[in-house]
């Protein structure tokens, strides 16, 4: 479909893109990958008088150790989060959402930062960076400001982002020697969105589970965090039983919407199940 007329303006720095969105009042979007962008516009569900590449700003880009954090640049491509041995050394449950994430003519044009800009709640990398317990750093023309994942999604394709700020990097916590991770999805197709999608981590001290962060997604508005399911987990083997726990626990976590295609207790019983698979596959990276 032809895209409604906008007029297209390249940022060489932060400075240039607050300027650019703030002269358009309102109505300018900022463009990274345009796999979102460009569609939406297509099917006329926005139509912004102003587009404003961010796509050649330095601070966006790169991915390197920083102190006791991996430091992801947002405009690392789904194709390098996919590659990147650091990305998959550090922040393993990234490398291992990035299969899932469409295919590879989307994941090459892609980028991390505008996806978890844009919150999907069936995109596979905020229930990643929400599970791993991540940072996202964000600069305005007031500073920067670091928002904890927890404090990021706040609904439907809704963000902690103010309008101009720009989501420059993804800080992730290294892990601890041994910590384990699991990932995976449900979807119809491969490729496709999730119907339901899982992404946890659990550390153990001898052989009990010392903590767990488990994140569910496509199952409400935004990513979820399943507390009660993590608290289930702690303090036990993971065994049979503990992930049995976590798995009815999830009834106290999740209310999922309910629609005739896809009613809210099929969707809850397919959590079950993926939770239990994810859990009893959880493997430590070498
Ligand atoms: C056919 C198809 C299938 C797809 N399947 C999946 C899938 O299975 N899973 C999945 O997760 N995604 C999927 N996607 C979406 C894809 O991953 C997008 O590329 C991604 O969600 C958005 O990233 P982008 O870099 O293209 O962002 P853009 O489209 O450029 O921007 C998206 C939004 O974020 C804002 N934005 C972008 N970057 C920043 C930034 N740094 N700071 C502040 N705001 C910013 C933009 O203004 C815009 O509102 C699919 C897309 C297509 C076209």
């Amino acid at each position: 479909m032809k895209l409604p007329s906008f007029e297209f303006l390249r940022a060489r720095s932060l400075a240039e893109a607050w300027a650019l969105h703030s002269d358009a009042g309102g109505d300018a979007v900022y463009l990274s990958g345009g796999h979102s962008v460009v569609p939406s516009m297509a099917l006329r569900l926005q139509a912004p008088s102003r587009l404003i590449d961010i796509s050649q700003i330095a601070e966006l880009h790169g991915v390197e150790l920083q102190g006791d954090a991996l430091r992801i640049g947002a405009m690392t491509r789904h194709a390098e989060v996919l590659a990147n041995p650091l990305i998959a050394r550090h922040a393993p449950l990234l490398s291992r959402a990035a299969p899932h994430v469409a295919h590879p003519a989307i994941r090459n044009r892609g980028t991390i930062g505008g996806n978890l800009a844009l919150a999907d709640p069936a995109s596979e990398f905020p229930a990643a960076v929400l599970a791993m317990r991540a940072e996202l750093e964000v600069m305005g023309p007031e500073g920067q400001r670091m928002i904890a994942a927890d404090d990021f999604f706040l609904d439907l394709y809704e963000t902690a982002l103010i309008p101009g700020e720009v989501l420059t990097a993804i800080h992730v916590p290294l892990p601890p020697e041994g910590r384990m991770f699991g990932f995976d999805e449900i979807a119809r197709r491969r490729g496709d969105y999730a119907m339901v999608g899982v992404a946890a981590q659990a550390d153990l001290s001898d052989g009990v589970v010392s903590d767990a962060s488990v994140t569910l997604f496509s199952v409400g508005v935004t990513p979820m965090r399943a507390t009660a399911a993590q608290d289930a987990l702690k303090g036990a083997p993971l065994s049979t039983d503990s992930i049995a726990r976590a798995q009815a626990a999830l009834a106290t976590d999740l209310d999922p919407p309910d629609d005739p295609g896809f009613p809210a207790e099929r969707r809850l019983q397919l959590a079950r199940v993926l939770l239990g698979r994810v859990l009893t596959r959880m493997e430590a990276v070498q």
